[in-house]
């Protein structure tokens, strides 16, 4: 019997604001403890927030790159629920009024290219941080709160159950990070917390309705959203082959050291949360000039500049689309052109053959390259002048990657 796998993800990506979306306090990561706190972010009673408009131009900027249609009146609402990460017992959201809707995203699969939708995307605050720490001999369990984080800007982008394997979950993601860090509304640090994501699975049999979904918690990585996905879609389709579907929505948590999800709570309906608009929050204009602004001052985004590529370059498609996802490579590939007078299709050959095997040994990237793309343009140009074969200019490149040396030197040497 096959199935079919649905998935579904919301990434929160933590914007990069000089200061916090409702008070003045830095955004810093890894200050002291509760340094970084107000009376607004710490929820204290009769506190007012007041809305960084840094943080809606980078959130617009956002649902524009993510072809999102960006509302002109949005407004702020509170989700209210309990947990000492969050003081004032209601998170502010944006429920009834998002920011964007009905986006999409284009990505490279291993099965073709294809455009995921995106639902929405929409503004809110983090909540603080919470450490757990277990007993110890006479010491009891014990947390500690720390509250710098709470009230940073946080987007999340929801997308369409249109996702169908959990390697297209990953590549997804890893194409929305590095739109995202391109675009400089992130910086983008899974390992801080800028960037992360819950995913929603559910199974079905072809041709019948979707299945309850789960939605996985607690993905610190791409390998672990993939990891997790994977052994969620097997426990489900084994409840399915049981004739024992899931009954109820629920949410699990993915433990990496068992590699498996653990049950943590059924979902909490809509209803749960008594959503409704914040009072201390007026709605929110958006102007359509304001935005007409932003638009015209998007850099160029991974799908132009790939068509580009494939146009004016005549690049195979698979080196386009390679070439044209990060911003870093892309800058690299154009520079070596302009001192290069042979085909761009060489230049993309030595890049994403050689030199990416070499900075994938060294796990290293194009901003840490020792030499300049004028030193690759040389050594590709002695090539074709038959002044070394292709095999010594793949010794040359290997030492230039190293020691940042010119190739003439080194082949003078
Ligand atoms: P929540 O309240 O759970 O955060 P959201 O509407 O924010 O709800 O997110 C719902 C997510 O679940 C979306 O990414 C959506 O694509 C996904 N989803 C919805 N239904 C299914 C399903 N049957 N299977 C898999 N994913 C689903
Ligand atoms: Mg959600
Ligand atoms: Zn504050």
């Amino acid at each position: 019997m096959s199935y079919e796998t649905v998935i579904g993800l919301e990434a929160h990506v933590e914007l990069k604001t000089q200061s916090k979306l409702w008070c003045g306090c830095a955004t810093t990561f890894g200050a002291a403890p509760n340094s970084l706190t107000c009376p607004v972010c710490l929820g204290l009673p009769g506190s007012l927030p007041v809305l960084n408009k840094k943080a809606v131009e980078l959130a617009v900027i956002a649902g524009l790159a993510l072809n999102c249609a960006i509302a002109t009146c949005c407004q702020f609402d509170r989700k209210q629920y309990f947990y000492p990460d969050l003081p004032k017992g209601y998170q502010i959201s944006q429920f009834y009024q998002p920011l964007g809707r009905n986006g999409w995203m284009e990505v490279a699969f291993p099965a073709g290219r294809h455009r995921i939708g995106i639902t929405e995307i929409h503004l809110e605050e983090e909540a603080g941080r919470t450490y757990h720490f277990a007993s110890e001999q006479s010491q009891p369990a014990y947390s500690l709160l720390d509250y710098n984080r709470s009230g940073l800007p946080l987007l999340e982008i929801v997308t369409a159950p249109e996702v169908r394997s959990p390697e297209e979950a990953r590549k997804l993601m890893e194409a929305l990070k590095t739109l995202l860090e391109d675009l400089e509304i992130t910086d983008g640090k899974m390992e801080e917390g800028s960037f992360r994501c819950d995913a929603n699975l559910s199974v079905h049999r072809p041709g019948e309705a979707l299945g309850k979904r789960v939605e996985l918690k607690n993905l610190n990585s791409f390998r672990a959203l993939e990891a997790a996905l994977a052994f969620e879609a097997r426990r489900q389709e084994g409840l399915l082959t049981k004739g024992k579907p899931l009954a109820r929505e629920e949410a699990r948590t993915w433990n990496e050291t068992k590699g498996n999800t653990v049950f943590m709570r059924y979902k909490e309906q809509a209803a749960d949360y008594r959503y409704f608009p914040d009072p201390d929050l007026p709605p929110l204009t958006i102007e359509e000039q304001w935005v007409g602004n932003l638009r015209a001052c998007l850099p160029e985004l991974p799908e132009t500049r790939r068509q580009r590529y494939l146009g004016t370059y005549g690049l195979p498609a698979e080196d386009a689309s390679l070439l044209s996802k990060s911003k870093p490579g892309a800058t690299f590939f154009e520079a070596v052109l302009r001192f290069y007078p042979g085909e761009a299709r060489t230049v993309s050959n030595w890049i994403l053959g050689d030199l990416a095997r070499l900075m994938k040994e060294a796990k290293s990237g194009f901003n840490e390259l020792r030499f300049s793309p004028k030193d690759l343009a040389a050594l590709l140009t002695f090539v074709d002048q038959n002044l070394i074969s292709g095999k010594i200019a793949k010794i040359v490149l290997a030492v230039m990657f190293q020691t940042g040396k010119q190739p003439a030197a080194i082949i003078q040497d």
